[in-house]
């Protein structure tokens, strides 16, 4: 083979990609194309509830066609599995569980559209909360870490209450307990 064959091989490759490379595509991404992808979940993701609300929040995406869930023995997840696929299922997105060990990867989640859309950013961008404040939304907390949460997320200072005084007096203790230990 002619060096510029080749070139012109790889080029072609790159554009349309070569038959084996699709098949390792597809098996990372739990059958699916890339080209399909919306978004993934990894399976440490999945223990992260900023990451799987953001994918709660993907399943809205007018391009969501169907989810798949990569099931996997001792996977410890099953709950924030139901409730993906109970969400789907309200978001009328047909889901479909897929067997762990025939993949490859760790992507534990696709959401795929119909079509190739070629979606660049495949991975979700979880709010920037740290995640013990993230999964106390909506609580009251200490002086302290509401203040945190002013001087660094002013974004959020409406998802949180301070502490007044009469709280504190009976026996108020912060959601937050990773600060006061
Ligand atoms: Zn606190």
């Amino acid at each position: 083979m002619q060096p510029k064959d080749k070139l012109q091989q790889y080029i072609e490759q790159g554009i349309y990609g070569a038959p084996e490379l699709k098949k390792e595509e597809r098996k990372q991404y739990l059958g699916q194309f890339r080209e399909r992808v919306i978004k993934v979940l990894t399976q440490e993701q999945l223990q992260d509830s900023r990451y799987v609300d953001g994918m709660i929040q993907a399943l809205q995406d007018p391009r969501a066609h169907s989810l798949y869930v990569r099931t996997q023995e001792n996977n410890g997840e099953s709950q924030t599995l139901s409730l993906l696929t109970s969400e789907a299922q309200k978001s009328q997105i047909p889901f479909s569980f897929v067997d762990g060990n025939t993949y490859i990867g760790d992507i534990a989640v696709v959401l795929a559209a119909k079509d190739a859309i070629e979606e660049k950013n495949i991975y979700i961008d979880p709010s920037p909360l740290p995640l013990e404040f993230y999964q106390n939304q909506g609580k009251t907390l200490c002086k302290t870490c509401y203040q945190e949460i002013q001087k660094k997320y002013p974004e959020y200072q409406h998802a949180f209450t301070e502490a007044g005084f009469w709280k504190k007096l009976f026996g108020f203790q912060c959601p937050i307990t990773s600060r006061h230990q």
